[in-house]
């Protein structure tokens, strides 16, 4: 089947045209820019800028899938959780191109999205795996059995900042600007990650704390007289991160006898996490499945393979009625 997919819960506006679990055409549009003079996103910036760039993205997504709107099977986009404002500018588009095209429209929740988008790479997820969402709002360590139909069970969750949101507030004590997450990465290359030993914070069972480390960070930037060496800062900030989130992420695969992991959010795009996951995967015998850095972060094929993997299930489409929900909470890949 073929599934056009929508997202823009943030600052992204995404378009992506999946064919029977593969991707054929995508666009994507970022106001990321817009935004790095306030420091964050702006909802209403964002939504004009969704309002302006969603349907040539449509367009562009069409071209270089080379099929016609009359061959979509089915239209899914992104319900929640997001900005309120973000997520209504391409809801409403949804519907309209689903009533107009009349086919099923299905409402995703956004974390499915990322969990989904490694199926594009590397195809169907196995009947059962432990899957970790990093991204900019979000730190969540799952059990996952089938995607489209089953419930998801979430072993823990962040229980303060998420790995993302600490990669953007470090970045911003440093002064390396927004977003944070790939100027720290870059910034911690030339740095040394066992220079500085800040705190890895291991609450109970799965679960993750990141805003002492952030505190931490900060307090070494306020006491060094002078010279702080970013780059030594970065890394060392980075590994500790990393550290955590690997060590928690492979326990559980062996904790629940999972031999799959799958790691997925803007975070995963990160090299130094790709790589100690790896190792430590590799070491404990399970199998890392990691999305291509530009299927990591925000885009709307990973949207469409949600859609996808629904309809093939022949689960009931979402009604004209579907609503945006901004905090909605990850239990089903559905949101009717
Ligand atoms: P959510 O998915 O929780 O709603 P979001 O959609 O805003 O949040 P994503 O697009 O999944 O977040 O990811 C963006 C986050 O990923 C940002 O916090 C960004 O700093 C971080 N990020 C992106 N690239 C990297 C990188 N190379 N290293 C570390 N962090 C990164
Ligand atoms: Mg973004
Ligand atoms: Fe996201």
């Amino acid at each position: 089947a073929v599934v056009l997919g929508i997202e823009t819960s943030c600052d992204e506006t995404g378009v992506g045209i999946v064919a029977d679990g593969r991707l054929i055409g995508e666009a994507l549009a970022s106001s990321m820019e817009e935004h790095a003079r306030f420091g964050g996103v702006v909802p209403e910036i964002a939504a004009r800028a969704h309002l302006e760039s969603l349907m040539p993205c449509v367009g562009k997504a069409f071209a270089e899938a080379g099929v016609s709107p009359r061959e979509v099977d089915a239209v899914a986009v992104t319900a929640g959780p997001g900005l309120a404002t973000a997520l209504q500018t391409g809801v409403a588009a949804a519907k309209s191109l689903a009533l107009a095209w009349d086919v099923p429209l299905y409402g995703v929740h956004h974390l499915a999205g990322h969990v989904a988008a490694d199926t594009l790479e590397h195809g169907p997820l196995p009947a059962r795996c432990v899957a970790l969402i990093v991204s900019g709002g979000h730190t969540s360590l799952l059990l996952l059995d089938d995607l489209a139909r089953a419930p998801i069970r979430h072993l823990g969750d962040t229980r303060d900042d998420a790995a993302g949101e600490a990669f953007d507030k470090v970045a911003r004590l440093l002064g390396l600007g927004y977003p944070g997450g790939p100027a720290v990465a870059k910034a911690a290359l030339g740095g040394d990650p066992d220079k500085i030993g800040f705190p890895r914070a291991m609450p109970g069972s799965y679960s993750f704390s990141f805003s002492g480390l952030k505190a931490a960070v900060a307090r070494w930037v306020e006491r060094s007289p002078g010279d702080v060496h970013v780059a030594d800062v970065a890394a060392s900030f980075q590994e500790a991160v990393v550290d955590v989130l690997t060590a928690k992420a492979v326990r559980a695969c062996r904790d629940h006898g999972v031999p799959t992991l799958v790691i997925v959010g803007g975070v995963a795009a990160n090299g130094r996490l790709r790589e100690l996951a790896a190792e430590r995967c590799a070491r404990a015998g399970v199998e890392l499945r990691v999305p291509a850095p530009r299927l990591c972060t925000d885009n709307g094929a990973m949207i469409a393979a949600v859609g996808g993997l629904l309809h093939a299930a022949g689960e009931p489409a979402s009604t004209f009625g579907l609503s945006v929900d901004p905090s909605a909470p990850l239990v089903r890949a559905a949101i009717v």
